[in-house]
């Protein structure tokens, strides 16, 4: 079977191959799920779509059992590697495999979902391969009950997300999503399967926590829940200078909990009328008006937005929501007149950014290439940052939101592998660009050379920072990313996935043979 596979593996052409072919592979392999050549050359596309690798094969396991016989199998073999694909929602490739095997984790999706007491908290099981959107909607109408942590956009998969971190506007207080699971099933790169959690295959736990699929295949994971808030309330403020808006975000994320906002984030716009970069891009609701008059005359290229949100319940009265907000927002220094808000119901203030998505679905923006740049950068190069980067680089906008947050270090777990800028307060940097298709589409290539110029600025001036959804192409580089924490991550490897099988699109280590 294996000499079998591998003689896919030197073919060429394989979407010329028979039905009978297929059927062969999928025999020998003994899956319950399917496999296929993908015709529709899903697995080599991703969300960023400036990569495509393509794969001998992708493949739908039913459940945990096919992921292990696939990589067994890939073992078995002098040089097939695995990928599991999450919603193929990376920018670089990363959930691609040159010539490899594919995983489509979504096929995994229904497999768990079971709702837990232990020790007075809940607990929900889920399929690494579930969207989160998925996961909210049945927490919340089933049980009353969501997840604590979350991204802005629910279109991902939770192996996806866990393998990176996965964060929101959340996150200063809970931490990212990978610091609210409290137990994974993995198939490891050796294709056994275990349970781990902090005590349990410790170092499996937190080697695959934003391990970049690089110590196992997560298929199933137990989140932590808490209550269900019916309803939000959204607001936005404007700034004219970046200290007062840190000042201001910084204070917010450091209150004690209860006594600050639920949700905190933050992003750039430009100082104009632009549609997508300008003044527009802060309004809630279509009948908001933005009025520029508000605005100092000493205000630059840039302005700054802070996002905020509180949580309630439909039995709270206007009258306990109104003074919490209202005594929060009189300590902020925005600029008054520049305030905007929104109450929508908790589940909608989560599924936010799938209104964008159908948008720009329909307008042919999503399927265009998204050269995006995430970054985490110290609370001590902010101020640097915006000087250099946002005021300057990027004083036209990107053609998205600009991002900009701080986030809290002691709600990270420093035994995963993510790693971070030293110091308690670092912000979340993301340029979420988008390429419309007409009239004319940007240069993808002047546009990664900016993110390239942004990253070798940072490295010039001695920055604390370090990539978010990370993509090197070089030993040296992926090196200098984890600093001193390579040679815990290059253990792991050893110990978990020694032939280096798992997600070869992260291009860290190379298959062995
Ligand atoms: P994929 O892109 O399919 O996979 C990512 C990596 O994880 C690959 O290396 C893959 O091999 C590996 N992998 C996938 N599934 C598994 C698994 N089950 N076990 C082990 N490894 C696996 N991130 C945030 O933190 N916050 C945000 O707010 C946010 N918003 C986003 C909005 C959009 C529109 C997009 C496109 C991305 C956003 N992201 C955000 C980034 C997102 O977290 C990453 O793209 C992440 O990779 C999840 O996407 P995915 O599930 O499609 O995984």
């Amino acid at each position: 079977m294996i000499a079998y596979l591998e003689r896919f593996l030197h073919e060429t052409e394989p979407e010329s191959r028979q039905d009978d072919d297929v059927s062969t592979l999928c025999g020998s392999l003994e899956l319950q799920g399917t496999i296929d050549f993908d015709a529709t050359g899903l697995a080599a596309k991703d969300f960023g779509g400036t990569h495509a690798f393509k794969p001998l094969a992708f493949i739908r396991p039913s459940n945990t059992d096919d992921v292990a016989r696939v990589v067994k199998a890939a073992a078995r073999s002098s040089n097939l590697t695995v990928a599991a694909r999450g919603n193929g929602h990376s920018i670089n490739g990363q959930a691609m495999a040159d010539h490899g095997l594919v995983l489509d984790m979504r096929s995994t999706e229904r497999n768990n979902f079971d709702v837990r007491r232990i020790d007075g908290a809940v607990y929900v099981d889920v399929s690494g391969g579930a969207l989160w959107e998925d996961v909210l909607t049945r927490c919340v109408s089933e049980y009353n009950l969501a997840p604590r942590s979350w991204t802005d956009y629910l279109g991902l998969t939770v192996g996806g997300t866990l393998s990176n971190a996965g964060v929101s506007g959340q996150a200063f207080r809970f931490g990212p999503q990978s610091s609210n699971v409290t137990e994974l099933d993995v198939v490891t790169g050796n294709g056994d399967v275990l349970t781990c959690s902090k005590s349990e295959n410790r170092e499996l736990f937190f080697g695959a926590l934003g391990g970049l699929g690089q110590f196992g295949i997560i298929t199933r994971a137990t989140v932590l829940l808490q209550p269900a808030p019916d309803m939000v309330r959204w607001m936005r403020v404007v700034y004219a200078y970046f200290d007062d808006f840190t000042r201001d975000s910084e204070w917010l994320v450091s209150l004690p909990e209860g006594d600050s906002f639920d949700y905190v984030e933050g992003f750039v716009f430009v100082n104009s009328d632009d549609p997508v970069d300008g003044w527009p891009s802060v309004k809630l609701d279509a009948k908001q008006r933005f009025d520029p008059t508000r605005l100092p005359r000493s205000a630059g290229s840039v302005l700054y937005c802070l996002e905020v949100a509180l949580h309630y319940r439909n039995c709270d009265h206007p009258s306990t929501v109104d003074p919490i907000a209202s005594t929060l927002l009189e300590r902020l220094g925005f600029i008054r007149g520049l305030k905007f808000q929104v109450d929508i119901s908790y589940v909608d203030f989560l599924l936010r950014v799938k209104g964008q998505e159908e948008h720009a679905r329909a307008n042919g923006v999503w399927d265009s290439p998204h050269p995006w740049l995430n970054l985490f950068v110290s609370k001590s190069n902010i101020a640097e940052f915006d000087r250099a980067v946002f005021k300057e680089i990027l004083k036209d906008g990107v053609g998205g939101p600009i991002l900009v947050y701080p986030l809290l270090r002691s709600k990270w777990d420093t035994r995963t592998s993510v790693v971070l800028p030293e110091g308690e307060i670092f912000y979340l940097v993301a340029l979420l660009r988008s390429t419309p298709p007409n009239p004319k589409p940007p240069s993808i290539e002047k546009l990664v050379a900016q993110n390239q110029e942004i990253v070798q600025l940072c490295c010039r001036r001695g920055f604390d920072f370090k990539l978010y959804l990370p993509h090197y192409k070089s030993r040296e580089d992926w090196k200098r990313h984890f600093g001193n924490q390579w040679r815990r991550f290059v253990d792991r490897k050893a110990s978990f996935d020694p032939l280096a099988i798992l997600a070869p699109g992260q291009k860290i280590f190379p298959r062995s043979n």
